[in-house]
């Protein structure tokens, strides 16, 4: 099994907020999950990038 199931959330790594720079929180464990930036009204996901909701 190569899936790093056991990495913990405190590896140095959270989601940002692309326009202001906040700090959302950690990564979130699905793919697919967004957070929001409550300043920008703006929708972020894991990889920092601003998603506009469809
Ligand atoms: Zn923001």
């Amino acid at each position: 099994m190569l899936a790093k199931r056991d990495v913990k959330e405190a590896d140095g790594q959270g989601v940002t907020c692309p326009r202001c720079g906040a700090y959302l929180g950690p990564r979130q464990p699905l793919p697919h999950a967004l957070v929001k930036c409550l300043k920008c009204k703006l929708w972020v996901d894991n990889d920092g990038n601003e998603k506009r909701r469809a």
